[in-house]
């Protein structure tokens, strides 16, 4: 019996993940696309005309088994990978890129959608209807389904192309990430702060070393970086970081990268576009590259003058150190650290016994109480992995969602932070409720200690995982976070405003060993470190974003890496500052479409967070109970339901400029 494929008598119809071999995934995806293709073919085969419920509902209903079984997969092999699931990840790329082109290359299909289309305002449809429509044709039509012969064919060819690509850079990567440690002397341990000893000396542990050791996962290496005076260690460890797919070895990324861009290219001409990024950016809310262009470059110069000016003083600290010439990549984050420590006399270390990780999920759980209603209640699993742990949510007693969290950085999972769900809300055919993870790769401890970094990303993972669980919509085509690529990050960087409304981590910010509460002045002087070095970050960000942008918005450059750096010289980067993602690591853009000329979603989204937590200060209070329903009714529960842009009007009332994000960001002086 698979267990995949029988019904969940579970509580809560969890995926009875103790029943569930490896073994079981490829046999149920077989029936899963078996089944869907007969569900489909039933829609084109049917005699009677197309009207919204024989056509659309019924085609909403064709993957059912599908998304229940990729739902658990696709999770598990990013979060939980082995050898099985990733032989498995290989062979199911080009099946599933053949079977959605096969979908939308359904001429007898796509005939219904366009009869529809063509009869929308006679249909009697609501809102809702319409606007699944729309959003059907137009998936369509992007597919590729006015294309012909030869042109349909090559363009199902180099899409599924590009996805056997994006499975092997995620692959290479995480390979490399894998593949390489530098072991640590008790020498080279000097200086370094307790929690980043104990979590190198568990990388250790966990490669049945002896002793400590750092690795190139971001909430390892950050640290060291940050605090380890040992400047040859330090150079070693950060050149092999950004080396991460530059290797020349069998895990390099370069190649890929340029036959990903030039397919993407070949795409985009195909579908009659002027390049990819026109392509990308039409469904968006930025809509062209010429609007990216210009938010970046507003944001960029304002950075730059303050990363500059930033660089000069850490280099006099580096002089000061005896050391000569200039100030490097791997020394930023140490001397940045030091001057955070004299300056706002911030201590990290310090800092993180009041951040524990059951301290920060009570806060990120007591807001959305005060601001939703929401209840959480833990449950036990058993889940897909043990350190995962789930809660039920409920409101006024009413059952709303399940919540997953996996927190502990592990070799099998790749790295980063990420929300999805194995489960997404939709009302046709049932009252679905979500079933939702949070992902994050924080260092394990006893207990888990987080910076105020994590905390950052523990509570914006937990505002994806929001719009998740809020969603109420009668489509699971636009539930939750199907929306545009730039607003998909507001609900999650909105929240992370949460975390500096001052009486959140006066009540929850206690120290885990003597539950006493964060001095008074250390909560101040961390408040005020809000803006600190934001010059650095934002020229590491845009930076990205513009290589991002100009790899899709031009014809594909042969090099890519050559090209990285017309646009690093172009722009002026700062010497010791290099991009967050440089591009044989920027899984953004290559290990999918996702982000593709869409990394400065993130500050698209920026300008709308910072401008929509204002709309909580103007009422007086960060729980305002009015604003916070218009929140939940405009965005958190609206899914794809509506334009983006429409919806934010809605919730706000205007549009918003860069000056809140930039004054958040403490550039607005540079400017
Ligand atoms: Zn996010």
């Amino acid at each position: 019996m698979n267990a995949l494929l029988s019904d969940w008598t579970t509580a809560f119809s969890l995926p009875p993940f103790a029943q569930i071999a490896d073994a079981d995934f490829g046999p149920a995806f077989d029936v899963a696309l078996a089944e869907a293709r007969a569900n489909i073919a039933a829609i084109t085969a049917s005699t009677d005309p197309a009207d919204f419920a024989n056509t659309i509902d019924a085609l909403e209903q064709a993957e059912a088994l599908l998304d229940r079984v990729s739902g658990v997969f696709y999770n598990l092999s990013g979060a939980d990978s082995n050898e099985a699931r990733e032989a498995l990840m290989r062979d199911l790329a080009p099946k599933m890129s053949a079977f959605s082109s096969e979908v939308t290359n359904n001429k007898a299909l796509f005939a219904r959608i366009e009869n529809l289309w063509q009869a929308r305002d006679d249909l009697g449809l609501n809102d809702e209807q319409m606007r699944v429509l729309t959003l059907y044709r137009r998936m369509f039509v992007r597919s590729g389904a006015l294309l012909e012969g030869a042109e349909a064919a090559r363009l199902t060819e180099v899409k599924s192309h590009l996805a056997v690509l994006g499975t092997q850079f995620s692959q290479n990567l995480l390979a490399e990430e894998r593949g390489w440690f530098m072991a640590l002397s008790d020498a080279d341990l000097v200086g370094l702060p307790d929690f980043v000893i104990a979590a190198a000396r568990a990388a250790g542990a966990e490669r049945d070393m002896q002793g400590a050791v750092v690795t190139l996962n971001r909430s390892l290496i950050v640290p060291f970086l940050q605090f380890s005076p040992r400047r040859g260690l330090r150079q070693r460890a950060y050149e092999a970081w950004v080396a991460r797919g530059a290797n020349g070895n069998a895990h390099d990324n370069r190649a890929i990268a340029a036959e990903t861009l030039a397919l993407r290219q070949e795409r985009a001409k195909l579908l009659g576009y002027a390049s990819f990024a026109d392509f990308k950016l039409e469904p968006e809310m930025a809509k062209t590259p010429s609007a990216v262009r210009d938010l970046l470059m507003r944001v960029w110069e304002p950075a730059k003058r303050t990363a500059e000016a930033d660089a000069a003083v850490l280099e006099a600290m580096l002089h000061a150190d005896g050391i000569e010439g200039p100030l490097e990549a791997w020394d930023w984050r140490y001397y940045s650290e030091k001057r955070r420590q004299a300056e706002h006399d911030l201590d990290e270390a310090a800092l993180k016994p009041y951040l524990s990780l059951d301290a920060m999920l009570a806060a990120q759980f007591d807001c959305a109480n005060r601001l939703f209603g929401l209840e959480f209640r833990e449950i036990d699993g058993p889940f897909y992995h043990g350190d995962v742990r789930g809660w039920e949510v409920t409101r006024k007693g009413a059952h709303v969602a399940v919540f997953l969290g996996d927190y502990f950085a592990r070799g099998s999972k790749r790295s980063g932070a990420w929300c999805s769900a194995m489960r997404s809300q939709k009302k046709l055919g049932g009252d679905v409720r979500p079933i939702v993870v949070n992902v994050c790769n924080f260092a394990k401890g006893e207990p888990c200690l987080l910076s105020y970094d994590d905390a950052r990303t523990l509570f914006h993972e937990f505002g994806h995982a929001l719009h998740q669980m809020l969603s109420d919509v009668t489509y699971g085509f636009i539930s939750g976070t199907s929306v545009a690529r730039d607003f998909v990050e507001l609900p999650s960087q909105l929240y992370e405003h949460w975390l500096e409304v001052p009486q959140v981590l006066e009540k929850h910010a206690r120290h885990w060993q003597t539950g006493e509460p964060m001095p008074k002045d250390m909560l101040e002087r961390l408040l005020a470190a809000g803006t600190y070095d934001q010059g650095f970050a934002t020229v590491e960000f845009v930076s990205s974003a513009m290589v991002d942008l100009e790899f899709h918005a031009g014809p594909a450059p042969a090099d890519p890496i050559q090209k990285q750096a017309e646009v690093l010289e172009w722009l002026g980067m700062p010497r010791a500052i290099r991009m967050r993602h440089a591009t044989p690591q920027f899984a953004h853009v290559f290990t999918g479409d996702g982000y593709s000329s869409g990394y400065y979603s993130y500050m698209w989204s920026e300008v709308m967070d910072a401008d929509a937590f204002a709309a909580f200060e103007e009422a007086g209070d960060a729980f305002d109970p009015e604003v916070a329903a218009r929140l939940e009714r405009f965005i958190l529960s609206a899914g794809g339901s509506q334009d983006a842009e429409a919806l934010y009007l809605k919730f706000r009332g205007k549009m918003p400029g860069v000056e809140a994000l930039l004054k958040g960001r403490g550039l607005l002086d540079a400017a």
